[in-house]
């Protein structure tokens, strides 16, 4: 008898010590910075010193946990063990690079800005890149920014549209000419919402109501026209119709949206777009590229982005 309450003592420690390590690890997690020793042993006040000390070797020795110094703080941090068999058997300095080009998501990261992290010399870097390419684990994405720099990132990763330059760029090249057709057919719909508005024999306030289009609508027409080979998301169309509103063809008012899809989705407020006259016939420096161009904080004269180079304002000028 005494030998089966031992067995029954031993597999419900066991159980015990699973538990405490789950319970480490689920806070390791819900920390992805590290979380401090003391705030790990507040959570587990009712585990004894020798449970705690044990669970935590045990798992920093199975490699599931990692600890890190940061400042006077010691802290413990999960090892995502997926990420850590992908470097596994990699030298240092891959590996460092490898964590380096992760940290910066689908955003990419400058050769120069891997060199300046890692403080590898600039041959090692451009041989380790070369290695992590080839095995696909990275790649190299050239950049709509500045100097159309080249940027590493993941080899999985979807570059952000600041990479990319969203549906306005196809390979790297800004599509004036798309834009300027969006911004017609944009123009158009508002034109013709305001006309069938002024032909409806109704109070002038009503009237103008009638007259404004969300940009769900004017998407929806733009979709529907099939004039994009990409995706445009409503997003894209507000952008263009910004370009509206600063040329004065349109006008813009926020309300508040009661639609049940906007409640679910966190969205309480549409803005509604309206064709306006302009009061003044827009000049020819109101339509300067620079003013809608997003490299303008790169561009000086002598730069790699320069006024000089810039086909945009050669178009204009011309
Ligand atoms: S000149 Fe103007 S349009 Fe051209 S790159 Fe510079 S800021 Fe952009």
């Amino acid at each position: 008898m005494a030998s089966i309450s031992n067995l029954i003592q031993v597999k419900s420690e066991a159980v015990d010590f699973i538990d405490i390590e789950a319970k480490i690890v689920d806070l390791c997690k819900s920390n992805p910075k590290g979380i401090v020793d003391s705030d790990v042993k507040a959570a587990l006040h009712d585990v004894s010193t020798q449970q705690y000390v044990k669970a935590i070797n045990r798992l920093l020795s199975t490699g599931q946990i990692e600890l890190l110094k940061s400042g006077t703080k010691l802290l413990y941090k999960y090892k995502d063990s997926q990420a850590a068999s992908k470097t596994k058997g990699f030298e240092a300095e891959e590996k460092l690079i490898y964590q380096v080009i992760e940290s910066s998501d689908n955003k990419g990261i400058w050769i120069r800005d891997i060199r300046f992290k890692c403080n590898l010399p600039m041959t090692q870097v451009n041989k380790v890149l070369k290695n992590l390419e080839s095995k696909k684990l990275i790649k190299s994405v050239t950049s709509v920014g500045a100097g159309k720099k080249k940027v590493y990132m993941l080899y999985n990763m979807v570059p952000d549209t600041s990479v990319t330059g969203g549906a306005w760029y196809s390979d790297q090249d800004f599509e004036a000419e798309f834009v300027d057709i969006l911004n017609q057919q944009c123009h158009k719909f508002l034109l013709q919402k305001l006309q069938q508005a002024q032909e409806m024999k109704i109070d002038p306030l009503l009237q103008r109501n009638r007259s404004y289009a969300s940009s769900h609508e004017v998407w929806k027409y733009i979709s529907d026209l099939g004039i994009s080979k990409v995706s445009l998301t409503i997003k894209d169309i507000e952008t263009i119709l910004s370009t509206l509103l600063y040329d004065g063809m349109a006008e813009m008012i926020i309300v508040s949206d009661s639609s049940m899809d906007n409640i679910e989705s966190g969205v309480i407020q549409k803005k509604l777009y309206r064709a306006v006259k302009p009061l003044l016939p827009v000049t020819g420096l109101m339509r300067i590229p620079c003013g809608v161009c997003p490299v303008v904080k790169n561009c000086y004269p002598g730069g790699l982005v320069s006024p000089q180079t810039c086909v945009y304002i050669k178009e204009w000028l011309d």
